[in-house]
């Protein structure tokens, strides 16, 4: 029972250097947040070794009388936080949590109309070589051309032609707000269910700061790590008795065996701190950094680059980065920030001229910065230091600036320490 820094130096050496990593750099992967070391401990705990096949009380195993507990309280505490009648949180992922809510929805070659990757949906809305894509005939709405938003007019003339069986809202990549009781009233007209993969911003809908899909649509998926805060997962939630047994069955034994009671302990512990009038005032800090990081990258300055954010502004907890008009493209730009210490994802944006390893776009997120105590003033100053990086022209982010601009991160970095006693 040797401990892991004996056990293996080399595992331990990445770990500490992961740490390392995320306490000195600006993390602003839109779909990344810290979870509490509470959490972290629930899930690296004995709870990895056991088996429990089954839903509490209905197991297939025996000695399951404490992840009984612990995955009930998991269930009652997300059914509390997000109004449902039924909750089913063993997907092992976001993607494992729609792929069983598809199977439990509709049957393979039904048709399924979601927003298209390219313009902001996720690989398991219809992607062509997703299981999604596989499985189901796909038709796909795009944002509209002109202010790049979701067109519900468009959502109802496709939803019209190709009759879907299944409607999918929700995004990956994209900064506003959904008409869930529009998408529904569309799904009811041709027939179909909708489904509501609430995976990015969950986190503000527990807080009361976004509109909730729970009550508008059929099912509603979310993955646990991104703005809810907790560890990677994913869940099902629903307010229709019959579809939470077809969805039951179909996480298991549909799609898996074995559920994850660590993980799903350390889901239980995410959604009792998600309660907490403290997780309300992170989310509202959340949203208050990505409209600073927005309202900055508006300026005149920014403009004259020809860096411009998509869709003027933010509703949620990211900003899409819009270089089609800049020299600079997805790559050169997230290459950019992650050298001065900031992490980014390069990110295709609507319409994108550029190949989809190189983009002309940025997604930046504040939930994990929010996370770590960041206020409007250090949100304000990570604007300035992001928008100074990107507008420095092709070849000229001279070592002078770069180093002015990386102690500056590093200054903003010290200042809010996180896991100081990990
Ligand atoms: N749904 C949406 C909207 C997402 O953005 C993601 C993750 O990026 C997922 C589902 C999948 O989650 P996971 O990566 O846990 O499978």
């Amino acid at each position: 029972d040797a401990p892991l820094e004996q056990a293996d130096p080399e595992v331990a050496a990445a770990i500490a250097a992961e740490l390392h990593r995320q306490q000195s750099t600006l993390e602003m992967i839109a779909s990344e947040n810290f979870a509490a070391v509470a959490a972290m401990q629930a899930q690296g705990s004995v709870l990895t070794n056991k088996y429990a096949e089954g839903y509490p009380g209905r197991r297939y195993y025996g000695g399951c009388e404490n992840v009984d507990v612990i995955e009930r309280l998991a269930i009652e505490r997300i059914k509390g936080l997000f109004g449902a009648g039924f909750a089913n949180v063993q997907p092992h992922s976001g993607a494992q949590a729609n792929a069983a809510a598809m199977q439990a929805l509709i049957k393979p070659g039904d048709t399924i109309l979601g927003l298209s990757l390219a313009h902001g949906g996720h690989l398991t809305h219809g992607m062509r070589i997703n299981f999604s894509g596989l499985l189901y005939d796909v038709a796909a709405y795009e944002v509209s051309k002109e202010d790049h938003r979701v067109d519900m007019e468009e959502v109802a003339r496709l939803a019209r032609a190709h009759r879907p069986k299944l409607i999918i809202a929700g995004w990956s990549a994209y900064p506003r707000q959904l008409d869930f009781a529009r998408f529904r009233e569309i799904a009811d007209e041709v027939g179909a269910y909708l489904m509501v993969d609430m995976a990015h911003f969950a986190g503000l809908v527990a807080a009361g700061l976004h509109p909730s899909p729970v009550p508008h649509a059929h099912v509603t998926t979310t993955t646990t790590h991104k703005t809810l805060g907790g560890p990677r997962g994913g869940v099902i939630l629903t307010n229709d008795a019959d579809l939470a047994k077809k969805i039951n069955s179909a996480v298991f034994p549909g799609q898996q065996g074995g559920p994850l009671e660590h993980v799903i302990a350390a889901k239980a512990v995410a959604f009792k701190m998600a309660a907490d009038p403290q997780f309300t005032e992170r989310a509202q800090r959340t949203i208050d950094g990505a409209q600073a990081l927005a309202a900055r990258l508006v300026q005149d300055d920014c403009a004259a680059a020809g860096v411009k954010v998509l869709t003027g502004g933010t509703d949620v907890h990211l900003v899409l980065v819009d270089l089609r008009d800049s020299e600079l493209d997805g790559k050169q730009a997230e290459d950019r920030l992650h050298d001065i210490g900031i992490t980014v994802n390069r990110n295709a944006v609507p319409f994108d001229p550029r190949p989809p390893m190189v983009t002309s776009g940025l997604r930046i997120g504040a939930p994990a910065l929010a996370t770590r105590g960041f206020d409007t003033a250090d949100f304000a100053e990570v604007a300035d230091i992001i928008a100074a990086a990107l507008i420095a022209p092709v070849g000229e982010l001279d070592t002078d600036l770069a180093a002015s601009l990386r102690a500056r991160v590093s200054a903003l970095a010290a200042s809010r320490p996180l896991y100081p006693n990990l």
